[in-house]
């Protein structure tokens, strides 16, 4: 009998960790190791939010709160929500977790029978079924192919939903893929889930600001009024705020699902540190100015990138609505051997023959759960950036 619990063997170990561990181990021997992995924008947090949790402390704003989130921030997401979104929400339907996967987390514990069936669309971000298997539930996987640009269509949603079916994920602008589902492929969608009362939907909108060329995020809750009902609407502060080390997520929704997610969140972490609340209601009540530069910054990398990739032999990528991934293909690579002698046969060893080569660190798509693929993140220098390209370039033209 070990001592590890025998829920955790249902987890996978992150498939992203062998590339990571293998940059560490290439970075500490002093080699120039590029890393496109990570998942965080590489700006810092707007002046005014810092200043706002500095005031906090010396405001002495140190203490527990209620663990939902003090009543002022909710009524900011409230607002948020009524003002960005066209949903309407009460404070006791708003849950403030430790950022987005908090929540989630908070969610799927709060709502997963075991056997209960989550569907998520792939390719997915990682946490989704790992969640959805530790809160006991099975994650049956509908592939978003990349001609309908890694988007679901609404037959083969249909095709997965069973009586055991509880949610749908749905992550618009998508992690790993960077597409966004328009007003009408999200109507089509909920025409499906308007026959299926026993499905509910968890909408991760957490990308929603980080979009281009005049993409507007819809919220699946306000296009499909008909199942508002049952949809959990998650966000947070990480990506558009650029405050990833903060913390600070949170859902609106039923009050019944809202409130058994406190009844675990009381027995876990209690509530969001208090200053980085009040900083929370500071970037919500503020002009978002600073996002639009942002953006700019983001898309001329995109399509730097996105057009680099696409002038290589063996590689194709699509130009993503948001979110700062890209999802190239690399099948005009599988079958062709490395200088190593070694055979790309996978996504994984195209990434760790790319990583042992040419010291550019991207994630398999296997973790994604779509083949043959890498996720690369744009949120990090244009230098860096235009230097990654020549290296997977020259990559490519070495393999026979
Ligand atoms: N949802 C998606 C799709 C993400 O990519 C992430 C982070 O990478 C999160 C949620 C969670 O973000 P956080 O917990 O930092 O708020």
């Amino acid at each position: 009998m070990g001592i590890v619990a025998d829920r955790l063997s249902v987890v996978k170990p992150s498939a992203t960790l062998a590339v990571t561990t293998k940059a560490k181990e290439m970075k500490a021997k002093g080699i120039d190791v590029i890393g496109l992995g990570v998942g965080e924008p590489d700006f810092p947090t707007p002046k005014h939010i810092c200043d706002a949790a500095k005031a906090a402390l010396d405001k002495g704003e140190t203490k527990y709160t209620v663990v939902a989130g003090v009543p002022a921030l909710r009524q900011a997401i409230c607002d948020k929500f009524k003002r960005e979104n066209g949903l309407d929400y009460t404070p006791d339907q708003v849950t403030v977790g430790a950022g987005g996967k908090g929540v989630l987390f908070n969610l799927f514990l709060a709502t997963v029978n075991p056997g209960d069936e989550v569907i998520v669309p792939a390719p997915y971000w990682v946490s989704y079924p790992d969640m959805a298997r530790l809160a006991g539930g099975v994650p049956v996987f509908v592939t978003g192919k990349e001609e309908d640009g890694f988007k679901i269509k609404p037959e083969a949603l249909e095709a997965a939903i069973t009586p055991k079916t509880k949610w749908l994920v749905v992550n618009s602008p998508s992690n790993p893929s960077g597409a966004a589902y328009t007003e009408a492929e999200l109507r089509a969608l909920g025409e499906v889930l308007i026959r299926h009362e026993n499905v509910w939907v968890i909408s991760d909108e957490i990308y929603e600001h980080i979009v281009y060329d005049g993409f507007k995020t819809p919220s699946i809750a306000a296009i499909v009024p008909e199942i508002k009902d049952r949809v959990i609407t998650v966000n947070g502060l990480a990506k558009a705020f650029s405050m990833t080390g903060w913390r600070v997520g949170y859902a609106a929704g039923d009050i019944d699902v809202i409130k058994a997610m406190n009844k675990i969140q009381s027995q876990s972490t209690t509530h969001v540190t208090t200053f980085c609340q009040s900083a929370g209601i500071v970037a919500l009540t503020s002009p978002m100015d600073f996002l639009k530069e942002r953006n700019d910054i983001f898309k001329a990398r995109r399509d730097m990138v996105v057009s680099r990739l696409n002038a290589i032999d063996g590689i194709r990528c699509r130009v993503p609505e948001g979110a700062f991934y890209l999802y190239p293909c690399v099948e005009g690579c599988i079958g062709k051997t490395a200088p190593s002698g070694k055979k790309i046969e996978t996504d994984t060893d195209f990434v760790s023959e790319l990583l042992e080569s040419k010291a550019v660190a991207v994630v398999p798509g296997i973790a994604f759960g779509l083949s043959p693929y890498f996720r690369l993140s744009y949120a990090t220098s244009t230098e860096a950036l235009e230097k990654a390209c020549d290296r997977i370039a020259e990559f490519c033209a070495s393999l026979k």
